[in-house]
């Protein structure tokens, strides 16, 4: 019998998880199951990842090396009632397990059993029957007729070689959709192990995300998980936490990304096409139509490695495009709904996927035939389990399909609809992707209309973040309205109204009126200066990445800008511009502006934004590697044209250098010795050379640094990302990188403090400048400048005339105080200060 009376302890009480494992492996040592050296191997392995199951159950086992030291396959039970501590949980059965072959199995089928059912877990936690935890766990020890619990799936312990199931339930809010379904994928990938998930009858393999999709999984679903393998347990363990943790679907405010805020039924009206509404707003234009080219290819080919090269190659472009997808959307829309980029990336692993892919290949398909057919089999899949969320996930599919496929039919970049696009347009399509959503030129579109998708969908969420006005599911009927028929899109009730009468546009102008009014007292008020109602004034800048996006800024009331993201000037070429063109580029810049200060950045390559010119090294952590500064104190041959073009271009206007990504003095006298070596050589006048504070070290040594920059600009998306510890492109742990975490608030406070004590000024140019409830709390902490994308300057402007600076530093104060930044938002006068305006 593997477990016996004689191995089962009831009421121990050892005083540390330690303690209770020796005494559990003792009762295998004193029944002859294992020498006592195994015992040592057992804590040994303890050490290396901690065997807490859940539901109050441990299962101690030893290396897999020492199954030497095994006589015969046994488990002991120790029974721990007032529980003993194991990491952060507490252990009361401590299930002792010496496994040499598989006989044991059984047993481990029955312990999964207990898991997740407490009242059964209590019982045998608490029992003074031994009797009871034999005849729950050894089936061998049952008498006949005795109630066994029901049997999950097969199950192993690493130690065998075999498997080991547990179960779990799917996240509430949505099941295993895209987010969850990543998040499992990239916890199931770091370990070397299979493991499988099944739901009722489907199976998937853990670190395939559409195979995870397949599953069909909704809120709360009851799953099986099973792993095999040299790291089983500790994949077991993993999955299990991740689940335990929501697999990132937090319960915070922030609504998941690919959920739309709350379902809507649509709404008939006469003469209207109804749809869902799937982002506010009302629109006037005119239609044009959007049809997503197909491609064409050969459907064979006679060499399959050829075309296994060919279709890596593409994956691989694909991928760095998506990154640089991912790293553009960030700027304009944040992290948050950039990461579905990231999803998309995730299909460009999936093993399954490309083992279908490469397998097609080894038939004789063509590369783009085979990815095309793998894609195309798996969305349809999807789209069959007749889930909406999971038809919304198949348009991802196809999205990245056909990204990959215009890289092997030779068509390259991203769809460009905004080319030719008439004034006001309505963009019609069957459905977009959400590339092609993010390609859309929100100045030339005012509205999106969809046949098919759903308000879920990532091209709805983009359009949300984009600001305009969309209608998703409308039917067919909208795709047989004729480019420029005129219409108006009600993005709040999901009606499109073709051919609108006289009074219909007038309600629609009224709508869109009332909702721009206040945006146009802002506007009006634009070039009015930020100046709080007790006479301090802010400085409101706009973020630029183009020349011609200096007059766009001027217009909408910038007082300059605070930051240029020169890398963005060059982001599509192989090659570096030469310091002449670079020179051509700041000038415009500078007359653009026309006098306003320019605050030009060194070129930021690296972490999330990789250049093609740029060598970049392989690096694990491109985020703590060689970016920023530091490349380019790396490689002088591309940093030195764009500080002569910079100084040249300074006599056209106020340029100012704005170093990146600095983390201590060291780099900023090198890089101030290079710039002054290449001034001299120009006989330039000198220009005022300060720095991004967005590392750590930077906000925590300003004091010494303030002594030799001449100025500050705050860039809270990284400072968060450092402080916080997060990705600012995580998908799953968005919600947890706020910058108004009073960590990064006193990051801020110090440096402010430092700079003011030198007599410099500190500008923030993170997105946290333009979050409305943010903005009372920097000006409240003495920020001299802030600067944001261009439409949002002149609603901070008029937003910070209705503050008062008194209240807003009492309300800086009361937030330094807070201890998370959801204590901060829910602060009542934080919530009236965004309201200012
Ligand atoms: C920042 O990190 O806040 C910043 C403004 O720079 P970027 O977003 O370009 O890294
Ligand atoms: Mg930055």
């Amino acid at each position: 019998m593997i477990l016996s009376a004689e191995r089962i302890r009831l009421d121990a009480k050892p005083g540390s998880k330690d303690e209770a494992i020796r005494q559990a492996a003792q009762l295998l040592v004193d029944t002859g199951a294992i020498a006592p050296a195994y015992v040592e191997s057992m804590l040994r392995r303890e050490g290396e990842a901690e065997t807490y199951l859940g539901d109050g159950i441990a299962i101690p086992h030893g290396q897999r090396n020492d199954r030497n030291l095994i006589h015969s396959t046994a488990i002991s039970v120790l029974q721990v009632p007032q529980g003993v501590d194991w990491g952060e949980d507490k252990a009361r059965l401590v299930v002792a397990i010496a496994a040499q072959g598989d006989e044991h199995i059984e047993v481990l089928r029955r312990l999964t059993e207990v898991l997740g059912d407490s009242a059964l877990a209590e019982r045998l936690a608490t029992t003074r029957d031994p009797g009871l935890i034999l005849r729950t766990l050894d089936p061998d020890a049952a008498p006949a007729g005795a109630p066994a619990p029901a049997m999950p799936p097969a199950a192993s312990l690493e130690a065998s070689g075999e498997g080991f199931s547990i179960g779990v339930q799917a996240p509430g809010a949505a099941g295993l959709h895209a987010r969850p379904a990543r998040a499992l994928a990239g916890i199931a990938k770091r370990y070397d192990a299979a493991v499988e998930i099944r739901h009722g009858e489907r199976r998937a393999d853990a670190k395939s995300m559409i195979s995870l999709l397949q599953l069909g999984a909704g809120a709360n679903a009851q799953l099986t998980v099973t792993a095999h393998g040299p790291q089983a347990a500790e994949a077991l363990e993993a999955v299990r936490a991740g689940f335990v943790a929501g697999l990132g679907e937090g319960d915070d405010d922030h609504a998941p990304a690919d959920r739309a805020p709350e379902a809507v039924a649509p709404v008939a009206e006469e003469g209207a096409i109804a749809g869902l509404p799937a982002s506010p707003g009302v629109a006037i234009g005119v239609i044009f139509r959007h049809r997503s080219e197909s491609a064409g290819y050969a459907e064979t080919a006679a060499d399959p490695a050829a075309e296994r090269a060919a279709l890596d190659g593409a994956l691989a472009e694909a991928k760095a495009e998506l990154r640089q997808v991912a790293a553009d959307m960030t700027t304009r829309i944040g992290a948050k709904h950039a990461a579905i980029f990231g999803a998309h990336e995730e299909f460009l692993e999936d093993p399954e996927l490309l083992a279908d892919a490469r397998m097609r290949i080894e038939k004789g398909a063509s590369a783009p035939a085979a990815w095309d057919g793998a894609t195309a089999s798996r969305a349809e899949a999807l789209v069959a389990l007749g889930d909406p969320l999971l038809a919304e996930r198949a348009n991802d599919l196809k999205d990245v399909s056909r990204r990959v496929l215009r890289r092997l039919t030779g068509a390259s970049g991203d769809p460009d609809i905004s080319v030719p696009l008439p004034e006001r347009a309505v963009v019609v399509a069957e459905d977009l992707t959400p590339s092609e959503t993010a390609g859309l030129d929100p100045m030339r579109v005012v509205g999106l209309v969809t046949a098919a998708g759903g308000p879920t969908a990532h091209t709805a969420i983009l359009a949300r973040a984009l600001g305009i006005p969309a209608i998703v599911a409308a039917g067919p009927a909208v795709m047989e309205l004729p480019d420029g028929t005129p219409v108006i899109v009600d993005g709040d009730r999901g009606l499109l109204r073709p051919d609108p009468d006289a009074a219909q546009i007038a309600a629609a102008e009224k709508a869109i009126a009332s909702g721009r009014d206040r945006a146009a007292a802002a506007k009006a008020a634009a070039f009015r200066p930020a100046v709080t109602r007790d006479g301090h004034r802010v400085e409101v800048a706009a973020n630029c990445r183009k020349p011609e996006e200096a007059v766009e800024a001027v217009a909408a009331g910038a007082e300059g800008t605070g930051l240029v993201r020169s890398e963005f000037l060059f982001d599509d070429r192989a090659e570096p511009p030469t310091e002449d063109e670079q020179f051509e580029i700041y000038r415009k810049l500078a007359e653009g502006f026309g006098g306003l200060p320019v605050v030009l950045r060194t070129l930021d390559a690296g972490g999330d934004k990789p250049l093609r010119f740029v060598r970049h090294p392989a690096e694990a952590n491109p985020f703590l590697g060689l970016r920023g500064l530091r490349l380019c104190l790396a490689n002088p041959a591309l940093f030195r044209p764009q500080i002569r073009a910079a100084l040249r271009a300074a006599k056209h206007g106020d340029i100012r250098i704005m170093l990146p990504m600095v983390d201590g003095l060291a780099d900023l006298r090198a890089a101030k010795a290079l710039i002054e070596e290449e001034r001299r050589d120009l006989i330039a006048p000198p220009v005022e050379v300060g720095i991004m504070v967005e590392v750590p070290a930077a906000a925590v040594m300003a004091d010494q640094l303030a002594a030799e920059a001449d100025f500050f600009s705050i860039g809270t998306n990284d400072l968060t990302q450092y402080t916080l510890a997060v990705d600012r492109l995580h998908p799953t742990l968005g919600a947890r990188s706020d910058a108004l975490d009073p960590a990064v608030l006193r990051l801020i406070d110090m440096t402010v403090k430092a700079a003011h004590a030198r007599g410099r000024w500190v500008g923030v140019c993170g997105n946290m400048a333009a979050d409305p409830v943010a903005a009372p709390i920097l000006v409240g902490l003495g920020v001299d400048e802030l600067s944001v994308s261009i439409p949002n300057v002149a609603a901070l402007k008029a937003q910070i005339r209705g503050l008062s600076r008194t209240e807003a530093e009492r309300l800086a104060r009361t937030a330094l105080n807070c201890a998370t930044a959801a204590e901060v938002r829910a602060l009542p006068v934080a919530r009236e200060m965004a309201h200012a305006a």
